[in-house]
Order: structure tokens, then C-alpha cells, then sequence
């Protein structure tokens, strides 16, 4: 018996098409076909809602666990991942113990192994703690998908430049999170107009950019396989841009809230303070242009939960860091793809197939569908994430994510499955 959601929306060979999304026998995959073979044993659903597409990918979430499990879990977050298409997460080192040693990172992996309902890749430290003043044993750690210090900024070029030449050597990716300490004088929120005329203090723009540019001579220099997180500067892109026409092997990523607001956007309210923090308008509709023109080639959603006593303090003392993996696709779907500013095709590329690609990231047979057809408002009391903080609540969105498929398995349902288990 097969099964299939007829008129569906399926991504196959780089595009979107109408069609017969079937699910093979046994294991769930989909695939297209424009006709039904006569003869097929065949369980038909209308589709005409749905959109099918690879499993999404994020590269850069902070699942907390080990050590602040009172913001989130391996657990919750990968939940909460599962259910909004994901499948597969790489992980954050900003942990307690940070995963700096073999010892430390096998102690978050047993915890992935026995909790995690996705795929969950850790980073390995650049810096022993995170600290910058000594590079963690990274031969060691080559198990780990990828090294960060995310979180905080490597702030000496040649502890970097030492960290590149090692991540060269073992072809690893170096995923950088920019920021120049020296340059912070405190600041919180964009240094900007919401800023001055609120009385807070800023972080300006090239606290970002001048680690990046560093960074861009750096693996130019090196051969290191770079990437650089969360991007928030109009400057950050020009800068990639330029190096990517270079040759330099980066890749950067941004999120969806850099995509979506700016400091027009600001409330005094916690939920709208991350690091980076929202910029300016300018800044927005320079990365809208790097998505376009390919030098964005990811969006991560940075899904970094806290407690809601953290989130609780105001824009000046709450904790850094938005929720994001169960608002992502929506967001972007309603307001980059409906009005056309993006296709399809390409947040499918942004993310899932770059991701994967760039990470060397397998996702065959891993599925996500979407009902595009399902319009709701943004509550944060109804995630699954322990995380509630997200500057979108109240927001309107389509596109849920009604079903995901791991390794041809229905890992996750909305719809009535019972037809083809
Ligand atoms: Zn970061």
C-alpha cells in the first residue's frame, strides 16, 4: 500500500512542483510523480496545502545542555526542533563543562545520545573554557562537527590565527562569533537612534565588522574553511562579499530576526535583546540584498533560551538571546517568501541544503512538511522550547510544520498517520 498527498508542493531536482508526493513502501519517502501509475495500491490525501521540502538545518543553536538545563534541554530543544521541521541542530559550546576536552565533549554527547529526538552535532571550543588564552586540544576534538566559541569573540589575532591553522590542517570549519570586547564600552542594544533617545547604551556596529575583516585576512592567509555566525552589519556583508570574490573559503550565516526588524522594532522588553543586537534599517536591507546575491548562504535561527526570571529584566540587565526554531520557517515563509522578496528554492537552500552542504551535514531521506495553508499567531506559551522569549509574539504567521521524517521514519506527525505505519 502506498500512500500520497495529491497536488502537494514537492521540492525535487531544485525546484518546487505540483504533484503526487508519494511515500514509498516501508520507509517514508517522498518523491514526486506527476501521474499515478495504473495499478498502484494507493491511499490518497489532499495535498494541495502542504509543502514538502529537505529537513531544515540549523547550524548554530544553544541547546544548554550540559549545565543550564533550567533554560533548556537536549530534550526540549530537539523537540521543539522536530516539531518545526528540523533535522539536525549543530550545538553550542558555551556549556558547563565547555566541550574543550574529549572528556567534556563525550559528557554532552552521552546526553545527545540518550535525549536528543534530532540529529545534534556539538561544536568543540576554539579556546580551552572559552577563554581565549589557550587553544583547546583541537586534534582531539576532531569528533566534534565543527569549532566555535560562540558566545564570546576569540580576541587575539594569533591565538586565531594559530586556531585556523589547526582547523586547516584538519580540514575543519572555524564558525566565528565576531565581537571585538575592546570596542563594547558596555552597550546592549545597537548603538543607534533608539538608543540615544532612550538613554542606553550601544554596541556599535564594528565591534562586529573589524573582528570579521581580521578574521577574512586570516583564513585568506590560513586555507581555514571559515564561517562566520549570525551576521547583523551591512558592513559584515560588503566585507564577505568582497573576500568571497577574493577566493576566501567563508561562509556566513545571519537570522531570521536581523531579517525582520530592526531598531525601529525595539521595545523596552527583554525579548528583544540578543547579541548581535538588532540594527539598523540600512543594515536589514543590506543582508535582504546578501541573501539575494548569494552571500548570505545560511540562516541559523541563533535559538539561544533562558529563563523567563532572565528575560524578565528589561532591555539594559536581561539575559542576551532570543528563542527561534519554532518560529523560523513561518517567520520567513510568510514575510520573505509570500511577498516575493525570496523563492522558495532559495530558503530551501538557506535552510537545509547549504547548511548541509557546507557542514558535510548527510540529510537523505530526512523530510519536512509544512501546511502553508495554516495561519495562526506567534505564542511563545505554546512552545515546546523552555525558552519563551521571541520579539515576534503576537505575530501573524503561516506555515506549520505538520510532519517530519528522520532517516524514512515519521519521527513526527500532525496529520493522521495511522494509514501508512
Ligand atoms: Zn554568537
Amino acid at each position: 500500500m502506498q500512500v500520497q498527498f495529491e497536488n502537494a508542493l514537492i521540492y525535487t531536482s531544485g525546484s518546487f512542483r505540483r504533484g503526487f508526493a508519494r511515500m514509498g513502501e516501508g520507509s517514508c519517502r517522498f518523491s514526486f510523480a506527476e501521474s499515478l501509475s495504473s495499478g498502484d495500491a494507493v491511499v490518497s490525501m489532499p495535498g494541495d496545502h502542504l509543502v514538502i521540502l529537505p529537513a531544515l538545518i540549523d547550524v548554530h543553536v544553544h541547546l544548554r545542555e550540559p549545565g543550564f538545563s533550567y533554560k533548556e534541554t537536549i530534550l526540549s530543544g530537539t523537540t521543539a526542533a522536530l516539531h518545526s521541521g528540523y533535522s539536525a541542530l549543530c550545538a553550542m559550546p558555551n556549556l558547563k563543562p565547555v566541550p574543550d576536552s574529549p572528556v567534556h565533549l563525550d559528557e554532552e554527547m552521552a546526553i545527545i545520545r540518550r535525549d536528543a529526538v534530532t540529529r545534534v552535532f556539538p561544536y568543540a571550543a576554539i579556546t580551552r573554557g572559552e577563554m581565549g588564552e589557550e587553544l583547546s586540544p583541537m586534534e582531539a576534538l576532531s569528533d566534534a562537527i565543527a569549532f566555535s566559541d560562540d558566545g564570546r569573540g576569540v580576541q587575539s589575532a594569533e591565538m586565531m590565527a594559530h586556531a585556523m591553522r589547526k582547523a586547516a590542517s584538519l580540514g575543519k570549519i572555524i564558525a566565528a562569533h565576531c565581537e571585538d570586547n575592546a570596542l563594547l564600552h558596555g552597550g546592549y542594544i545597537h548603538d543607534g537612534a533608539y538608543a540615544k533617545a532612550h538613554g542606553h547604551k550601544g554596541i556599535c556596529s564594528e565591534s562586529e565588522w573589524r573582528p570579521i575583516a581580521r578574521d577574512l585576512a586570516l583564513a585568506e592567509q590560513t586555507g581555514c574553511r571559515y564561517h562566520v555566525c549570525h551576521i547583523s552589519t551591512k558592513e559584515s556583508v560588503d566585507l564577505i562579499r568582497r573576500a568571497k570574490a577574493r577566493g576566501v573559503d567563508v561562509t556566513c550565516e545571519t537570522a531570521p530576526h536581523y531579517l525582520l526588524l530592526d531598531e525601529a522594532d525595539l521595545q523596552e522588553d527583554g525579548r528583544f535583546k540578543m547579541n548581535p543586537p538588532l540594527r539598523q534599517k540600512a543594515d536589514r536591507l543590506a543582508l535582504l540584498e546578501g541573501l539575494r546575491d548569494g552571500t548570505i548562504d545560511m540562516i541559523a535561527t541563533d535559538h539561544a533560551p533562558h529563563s523567563a526570571e532572565e528575560k524578565s529584566r528589561g532591555l539594559e540587565k536581561s539575559a542576551m538571546g532570543i528563542v527561534g526554531l519554532e518560529t523560523a520557517f513561518p517567520l520567513l515563509y510568510t514575510y520573505l517568501v509570500k511577498p516575493g522578496v525570496i523563492p522558495l528554492e532559495k530558503l530551501t537552500e538557506l535552510m537545509s541544503l547549504t547548511p548541509a552542504k557546507r557542514f558535510g551535514i548527510a540529510n537523505e531521506g530526512n523530510f519536512a512538511v509544512f501546511d502553508c495553508a495554516d495561519e495562526y499567531t506567534i505564542d511563545p506559551e505554546r512552545f515546546l522550547s523552555r525558552g519563551r522569549a521571541t520579539p515576534f509574539a503576537g505575530w501573524r504567521v503561516q506555515g506549520r510544520c505538520v510532519m517530519s521524517v528522520l532517516n524514512g521514519q515519521i519521527a513526527y506527525s500532525a496529520i493522521e498517520t495511522e494509514a501508512y505505519r
